[in-house]
């Protein structure tokens, strides 16, 4: 693991997913030197959130219902995967209770999967030039995610990479070309995140090659 974590670049930020493992797991990653963690369930989020040390920096991954926004609101660094404007205003919402500014990225759907969550490109387009999203003073959108496809063909993750580079370097020039806070793209998982780097991303999200296959059924 450490001369993975050795092979990132300085510049590339490492969200280690330890969804589905223990606190005893991840007490070990951050001792390790590991201090931010993506968990994609809230419930279990809050929980390790209350057990681990905190300068643990929390990060949420998976798709987020907005009756469960109010469990991570409190403390929740990074929202990766907003998929709906009513998602947004929701977290927005739950962020002025908390009187708390959330970090947030739009997700945008590059899989030929149709399982995926995510804007598409158009309706990403669509949804940012009605500059709804800035009446939303609680939530602050710092960029991109997207998850590739699940297949061995790296010619279609790469493609789908630069897809997600090409959109997000047109939104720095366009919608958010006075903002420099949008600068984050999150892209690559265990299996691509060399692809990812390559091709540009700021964060990688990485479970297995951290903490080994995951057992859902635990
Ligand atoms: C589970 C998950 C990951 C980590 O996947 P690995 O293949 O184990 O690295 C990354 N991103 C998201 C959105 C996930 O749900």
């Amino acid at each position: 693991m450490n001369d993975f974590i050795k092979s990132i670049p300085k510049d590339v930020k490492l969200v280690a997913v330890s969804k589905t493992h223990s606190c005893e797991i991840i007490q070990q990653a951050y001792n390790s030197g590991l201090r931010i963690f993506g968990e994609s369930k809230p419930q279990e989020l809050a929980k390790k959130y209350s057990e681990l040390p905190k300068d643990t920096e929390w990060h949420f991954i998976g798709h987020l219902q907005t009756n469960k926004i109010k469990y991570i609101a409190p403390f929740v660094n990074l929202i990766h995967s907003v998929d709906s404007p009513r998602l947004l205003a929701e977290i927005n919402k739950e962020a002025i209770k908390q009187n708390r500014i959330i970090k947030c990225l739009l997700q945008l759907h590059i899989a030929k999967e149709d399982t995926k969550f995510g804007f598409t490109i158009d309706e990403l387009q669509k949804y940012l030039s009605t500059n709804d999203f800035l009446k939303y003073t609680f939530v602050k959108i710092v960029g991109l995610m997207g998850i590739a496809s699940l297949t061995d063909n790296t010619a279609q993750i790469r493609n789908e990479f630069q897809t997600m580079r090409k959109t997000f370097e047109m939104l720095k020039k366009t919608v958010f070309v006075n903002d420099s806070d949008f600068c984050e793209l999150s892209m690559g998982m265990s299996s691509d995140y060399k692809i990812a780097i390559s091709e540009g991303s700021t964060i990688i999200r990485i479970g297995s090659l951290i903490f080994g296959e995951r057992d859902y059924s635990k």
